[in-house]
């Protein structure tokens, strides 16, 4: 209860949850206590968390922050929260977040902004801005959250949280609401390395009933938590210190770097050239693979559906057009757009040569480097209001976290410092394919 009073306290202006059921979740409290009597609790038995609303659980609304969904209970749990509950966690409840998971401020959600708990002018970071400013409110220990192209990510450096993106099938899409399946991938946030390391374990594994499911021996994120980083080989990337970056934000993660190399890290210079290209190339990618994802909310089979209409085709577009947001539609007509015949070899194709591309970046500077270091974003959080008129500023401040998805690499956030403003600043740490656990271990030392 006191983190059920914690949340009715402070978010009414936070703005971090959709949903909160205080019977249910006392009810599940009820429950791992029984199990604790009757000693079968685990590790974890008892821990509240949040989920993300973009992860069906059964019997609770589940709206991935959209008015298409408003009225969607889940009939079924996602792996995640099948795995979470086996564990014995307790929902407190669904955490805010961009509709559809399509933004980096929080500023797109049908149930309205999230603001950042450290300032509240202030935009929490997005898609997963409702997780984080939970976490960073101290309104829950754990969440879970998803990231598309940055939206674990960018959420905790905002709030100076702590992040992980896992490597592209670590964590099981089953559902979990899709948005661009080549890209999406679930992980924790949490205060620290280790919480997000025990909530890892119990997140990851196989699952058949998701196509990209790495089917993988179960291993234990912690295992390298106390690691000393003697001979640990950073890269830098020549590409995220250039033009663009805040001094401020520069310091925060100069420092940082200075300190592990305190600790014995060997730092390299490095280079991803392409870096520049994410954007488009993933402005591409992922509306493209959301106007066909999204064709499902159709008015028939679940969610919105217009009051009155003509006839089927007037019923699909009155619903479409009441149920979606203005930044969804966006991505629909740009991802309809890249994918239609003539232009298809133009847009679409091109952007998967240069994911490609990209990709190859990231192979050739792990030969040289065993974890690559950098910012997260351009700024410390922006206010809110300042970049929703323009979506191609908003896209920009995208460019550290991208590649990453494109790549399907895992990556980090790890708080590192503040701005001037005292704004958190996260530091990014990218691993190779399944470095999660090293990750961790450069993350904890700042813990
Ligand atoms: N900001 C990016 C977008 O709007 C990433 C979102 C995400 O990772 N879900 O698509």
């Amino acid at each position: 209860t006191q983190y059920l009073d914690r949340i009715e306290a402070l978010n009414p202006q936070l703005n971090a949850f959709i949903t909160v059921d205080r019977a249910r979740t006392l009810a599940d409290a009820a429950a791992a206590d029984a199990a604790r009597a009757a000693g079968n609790a685990g590790l974890l038995t008892g821990v509240p968390m949040v989920h993300k609303d973009i992860f069906c659980q059964q019997g609770w609304k589940t709206s991935c922050g959209s008015k298409m969904l408003d009225n969607f209970i889940s009939p079924y749990n996602a792996h995640v929260v099948e795995q979470c509950n086996a564990a014995g966690l307790i929902t407190l409840g669904r955490a805010n977040m961009d509709e559809f998971a399509m933004g980096s401020s929080n500023e797109n959600s049908y149930y309205g902004a999230v603001k950042n708990p450290w300032d509240l002018n202030a935009i929490p970071g997005g898609s997963s801005g409702g997780s984080a400013a939970a976490v960073a409110a101290r309104l829950t220990p754990v969440a879970t959250a998803t990231d598309t192209g940055g939206s674990i990510r960018q959420p905790a450096s905002h709030c100076g949280v702590t992040g992980i993106k896992p490597t592209y099938g670590v964590v099981s899409r089953y559902g979990m609401v899709a948005y661009a399946s080549s890209l999406d991938q679930g992980g924790p946030i949490a205060q620290t390395a280790e919480d997000c390391a025990l909530m890892l374990n119990v997140m990851a594994g196989f699952d058949e009933r998701d196509s990209t499911s790495l089917e993988r021996a179960r291993e234990d994120y912690t295992r390298e938590l106390n690691q000393p980083l003697a001979g640990l080989r950073v890269g830098l990337p020549r590409e995220y210190f250039a033009d663009g970056l805040d001094g401020d934000v520069a310091k925060v993660i100069e420092d940082a770097v200075a300190e592990l190399k305190k600790q014995g890290a060997q730092v390299v210079d490095i280079s991803l050239p392409n870096t520049e290209l994410s954007i488009p190339a993933y402005y591409v990618i992922a509306p493209a693979e959301a106007s066909t994802n999204l064709s499902r909310y159709d008015g028939v089979r679940y969610g919105h559906r217009a009051a009155e209409y003509k006839d089927l085709v007037d019923m699909y577009e009155k619903t479409r057009a009441e149920g979606f947001g203005a930044e969804v539609k966006r991505r629909i007509l740009v991802g309809s757009y890249v994918l239609s015949h003539g232009y298809y070899d133009a847009y679409y194709l091109k952007a998967q040569k240069i994911r490609r591309l990209i990709a190859n970046d990231f192979t050739a500077a792990f030969a040289q480097c065993d974890v690559i270091l950098g910012p997260v974003a351009p700024t410390a959080a922006f206010n809110i209001g300042e970049k929703s008129g323009d979506p191609v500023q908003m896209y920009l401040s995208d460019i550290y976290t991208l590649s990453v998805n494109l790549a399907g690499l895992p990556g980090m956030s790890v708080p590192a410092g503040f701005d001037r403003q005292g704004r958190p600043v996260g530091l990014q740490i990218i691993g190779n394919y399944f470095g999660e656990a090293k990750m961790l271990n450069v993350a904890h030392q700042f813990q």
